[in-house]
């Protein structure tokens, strides 16, 4: 089927659904595969729930008139995107990075919504599929687009970056976030300057952060990059204060007190900024929408438990977000310092020297009480003899359970899979 046709119909209904659990009546069903299923064999079931037509990739399955068969569901849904993107005719911001993505895209979202009517990534929607999907959701009222990237293999922001087609775009930072899938540190940035190298192709628009050496090194390729946040650059910002809450002094002399904790976000802000000013926002008004973001859940988050302050930041963890949150709370000025960490995932062959590397930044920089959790960890003890090891999050609860942790400020921190979240009820 020619994608023109598919769009056609695309147009008349309006919407896509890739899950039979919320198809939405008259949308068009992707039957997408996964490893563990082929959706395919709910092509049927989508049109009974009220899905206009099914678009599936198997002959057997061609039950209906209403199904729609293709060479392949996943690239037909990419192709779809495309074509509507190209149709929009408008900015979109792309953005990638190790860390801080969601929050970065969340924060330009807020500064440039106080001019243009926008649309954003919804939550962490940034793969090959939910890229595609976060296109298709904008319509044509909306004046800018911004799109999250996410990767965790060589070739994949190229990919998004041909179904996005970013005319603007920054990458937040360059740290160790699937070392392992991606195969080595320089592997990794090969894979976010794909981004870059898109830009530099279509002539788009460049942000760098220049206090990411990497970053500004990748910089010199453009002929009109645009820096942030240093003196000297387009944008300029200074971080005042993180203890734990951002504090920021903008550009204009305005002081940010943000909702915003860890030293690290000050490149985020000053990203959204630098972006705000470039598209013509007030100045007061973006430093009103930093001020106004509040983060959502488990992403760097205090909450005040008894006699104690949790950095609860159990949403993800690599090696370089693990450091800087470290190495944050190392530098806060409160007096009992307490870690609860678990392991980081994706690092592969990686994984046992990472983890070492962080248990020797625990030596260094020095806390009350350290406590690990998970196997990983475990090849890290003899960095740290101190440290309470727990190899499951059961074990750690029931310590947490017999000694409480009072008056302390305790950063709680690993992958989602380990889901060290549920820990707080009993701190
Ligand atoms: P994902 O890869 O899951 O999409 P992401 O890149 O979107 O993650 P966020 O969800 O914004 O990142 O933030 C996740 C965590 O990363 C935060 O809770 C914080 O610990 C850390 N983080 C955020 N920004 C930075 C930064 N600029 N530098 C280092 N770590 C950061
Ligand atoms: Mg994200």
């Amino acid at each position: 089927m020619k994608i023109e046709n598919l769009y056609q119909k695309f147009i008349e209904s309006g919407k896509v659904s890739t899950d039979t659990r919320q198809i939405t009546s008259g949308s068009i069903f992707f039957a997408l595969k996964g490893d563990k299923f082929n959706a395919n064999e709910f092509a049927e079931e989508a049109l009974k729930k009220g899905a206009s037509y099914s678009v599936i990739d198997e002959e057997k399955y061609n039950t209906n008139e209403r199904c729609l068969l293709v060479d392949d569901v996943l690239n037909t849904l990419q192709k779809l995107a495309r074509y509507h993107r190209d149709q929009l005719r408008i900015p979109v911001i792309g953005l990638t990075g190790s860390n801080g993505k969601t929050t970065s895209k969340e924060l330009v979202n807020a500064v440039l919504s106080k001019k243009f009517k926008t649309y954003a990534t919804r939550g962490n929607l940034n793969n090959h599929i939910g890229v595609p999907l976060t296109l298709l959701a904008i319509d044509k009222s909306v004046e800018i687009a911004v799109v999250e990237m996410g990767a965790n293999h060589l070739g994949e922001i190229a990919l998004l970056s041909s179904i996005a087609n970013p005319t603007h775009g920054f990458i937040t930072n360059i740290g160790k976030a699937h070392i392992g899938t991606f195969g080595g540190f320089e592997n990794i940035i090969k894979g976010k300057s794909e981004l870059y190298q898109h830009l530099l192709l279509t002539g788009g628009q460049v942000f760098i952060n220049s206090q990411n050496e990497i970053l500004a090194r990748l910089a010199k390729q453009f002929t009109t990059p645009i820096l942030y946040p240093q003196k000297g650059d387009y944008y300029h910002a200074q971080l005042l204060s993180a203890d734990p809450i951002v504090k920021v002094l903008a550009e204009n002399g305005e002081e940010i007190t943000t909702n915003l904790i860890g030293a690290y976000n000050f490149e985020n802000i000053a990203a959204a900024l630098c972006i705000g000013k470039f598209f013509g926002v007030d100045a007061q008004l973006a430093n009103r929408a930093i001020a106004e973001y509040v983060p959502s859940n488990m992403r760097s988050q205090v909450v005040r438990k008894n006699s104690n302050a949790i950095i609860l930041d159990a949403y993800n963890a690599n090696p370089s977000s693990m450091q800087a949150a470290i190495e944050n709370i190392a530098a806060m000025n409160v007096p009992k310092k307490v870690l609860i960490l678990g392991d980081m995932f994706e690092l592969e062959d990686e994984a046992a020297k990472e983890h070492q590397e962080i248990g020797r930044l625990i030596k260094e920089k020095g806390f009350e009480q350290v406590y690990l959790c998970g196997a990983l960890f475990k090849t890290a003890l003899h960095e740290i003899p101190k440290a309470k090891y727990f190899a499951k999050k059961d074990e750690l609860i029931d310590e947490l359970k017999t000694f409480p942790i009072k008056d302390a400020t305790i950063l709680v921190k690993a992958s989602r899979g380990i889901g060290l979240e549920t820990i707080v009820d009993y701190l």
